[in-house]
C-alpha cells in the first residue's frame, strides 16, 4: 500500500489525488462511455471525526466542494450497523457527525449531505449486486479480516459491507470516491462489480476511480500503535485526535504519542514510523511538506517538537471544536440539512432502481399504478 502513495501524482490542483490511469486497474480506457464527472464519499456514524477522517477525506471534499466539483456525501448508518452498537449512540453520533462536516466547511447548498438508511434502495442494490459477487472474493478483503477478529459473533453484515458500499457508489453513478488508503480494496470491488453488471446486463455504471492522497493524509497513523491506523472505532481514545478534543486533550496525546529512542526529528516512515506519523500530521496541519517539517524543528528534540506540534493542531482545531458545538444545538436544523440531501439523493436513486429493474429483467409492474 505504500508503494501506492509515491505512485499517484497530481494532475493539476484540485485533481492531486487522482491515481493516474494505467497505474491500478481504474484505468479510464477502461470506460467506454464518457460519463459525467461525479463525487461521491460517504463517512460512518461510528464515534467522533479524527484528523484521519479530516486529512484523508473530510477536508479534501471542503476542497472539491470550493473548486466547483459535484460531490455528495453520505453518513453511512448502515454500516455502522455491521458491528456491535447502541441505537441512542448511533442516533448522537448521527448528529455529531453532521455537525462536524459542516463545522469543516461542508456547504449543503454545494455538497448535500444525506443518511444511507433514508435511501432505501441503497440496500435493494445491494442485494442485486451481491448476486453477482462471490464470497471468495469478500472473504480476501482486508477490512473483514480485520474488524472479524475483534468479535465473537460474525454477522453477515461485516461479511457484505463492501458489496453495500458499491451499491452507495453504484447508485450515485460517481466517477471519483476520495478517500483514505483503507477503503482501495473496497473500490476495487466496485469497480468489479460495475463492470460484471455492465458486461451482463448492458453498460449502466461508470467504472470508478479511486482519489487517495499521495501525502500522509492517505493514512495517518495511531498515536498509540503507528503499525496500525487511527479509527473512529479502536477502542484506547488515546489513538487518535478527534475533532472535539479540548486544547488539553489535544497537547496531552501528542505528548503521549509513541515516538522512538532517537531524539531528532526527521521523516522516514518505514524506519520511524512514529515520529514520522507525527512529522506528516505536522505537514498536513501546515500545508507544507515533511522536508519542511523537519528543516524548521532542527533545533528540537522529539519532546519539544511535540510542544509545537501540539500548538499548531490546537490552532486549526479548536475554531472547528466550537463551530461543532455551535451546530450541535440547533438539531432542526440539522434534521433539514439531512432532509435536503435526502431528497436530492432520492431522485437520482429512483432514477437508477429503474434502470437497473428493467436492465435484470424484474421491471414487470414498472409502468402500472
Ligand atoms: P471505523 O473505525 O468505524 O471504520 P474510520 O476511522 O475507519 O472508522 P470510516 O468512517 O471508516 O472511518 O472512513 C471515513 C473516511 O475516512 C474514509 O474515506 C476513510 O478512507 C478515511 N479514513 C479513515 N481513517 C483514516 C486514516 N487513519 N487516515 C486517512 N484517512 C482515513
Ligand atoms: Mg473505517
Amino acid at each position: 500500500m505504500r508503494g501506492l502513495s509515491a505512485l499517484v501524482k497530481p494532475i493539476n490542483a484540485c485533481q492531486k489525488w487522482i491515481v493516474p490511469a494505467g497505474i491500478t486497474h481504474f484505468s479510464t480506457k477502461a470506460q467506454p462511455k464518457q460519463w459525467p464527472r461525479k463525487i461521491i464519499s460517504g463517512i460512518q456514524p461510528t464515534g467522533v471525526l479524527h484528523i484521519g477522517n479530516y486529512f484523508g477525506a473530510v477536508q479534501r471534499w471542503v476542497q472539491m466542494q470550493e473548486s466547483g466539483e459535484n460531490v455528495i456525501i453520505f453518513l453511512a448508518d448502515l454500516h455502522s450497523m455491521t458491528m456491535p452498537y447502541e441505537p441512542a449512540q448511533l442516533r448522537e453520533n448521527i448528529y455529531e457527525l453532521t455537525a462536524t462536516l459542516l463545522a469543516c466547511g461542508i456547504d449543503t447548498k454545494k455538497t448535500p449531505i444525506f443518511l444511507q438508511s433514508t435511501i432505501p434502495q441503497h440496500a435493494e442494490l445491494c442485494w442485486i449486486l451481491s448476486c453477482l459477487c462471490t464470497m471468495l472474493r469478500l472473504s480476501h478483503l482486508p477490512q473483514f479480516k480485520e474488524k472479524s477478529a475483534e468479535v465473537k459473533d460474525i454477522y453477515t453484515g461485516l461479511f457484505m459491507y463492501p458489496v453495500l458500499q458499491a451499491a452507495d457508489i453504484l447508485m450515485h453513478k460517481a466517477t471519483h470516491v476520495p478517500c483514505g488508503e483503507d477503503q482501495l480494496q473496497q473500490l476495487q470491488l466496485a469497480a468489479h462489480l460495475a463492470k460484471v453488471f455492465n458486461t451482463k446486463f448492458g453498460e449502466t455504471f461508470p467504472i470508478i476511480e479511486p482519489m487517495i492522497g499521495q501525502d500522509a493524509s492517505g493514512r495517518i497513523r495511531s498515536l498509540r500503535d503507528p503499525s496500525k491506523k487511527q479509527s473512529k472505532s479502536d477502542p484506547s481514545d488515546q489513538s487518535r485526535i478527534i475533532m472535539r478534543d479540548s486544547p488539553a486533550a489535544i497537547r496531552k496525546k501528542i505528548k503521549r504519542a509513541i515516538t522512538d529512542f532517537t531524539s531528532e526529528v526527521t521523516y522516514d516512515p518505514e524506519n520511524r514510523p512514529g515520529v514520522s506519523n507525527l512529522v506528516g500530521i505536522h505537514a498536513l496541519v501546515k500545508n507544507v511538506s515533511p522536508q519542511e517539517i523537519c528543516d524548521q524543528s532542527k533545533e528540537l528534540d522529539t519532546g519539544k517538537y511535540k510542544l509545537v506540534l501540539a500548538e499548531d493542531l490546537v490552532s486549526l482545531l479548536d475554531p472547528i471544536r466550537l463551530k461543532i458545538e455551535d451546530y450541535l444545538k440547533n438539531r432542526d436544523y440539522l434534521d433539514s440539512v439531512l432532509k435536503e440531501g435526502r431528497d436530492v439523493a432520492a431522485q437520482t436513486a429512483e432514477a437508477t432502481m429503474k434502470e437497473v429493474k428493467s436492465r435484470i429483467g424484474v421491471n414487470i409492474l414498472q409502468n402500472c399504478r
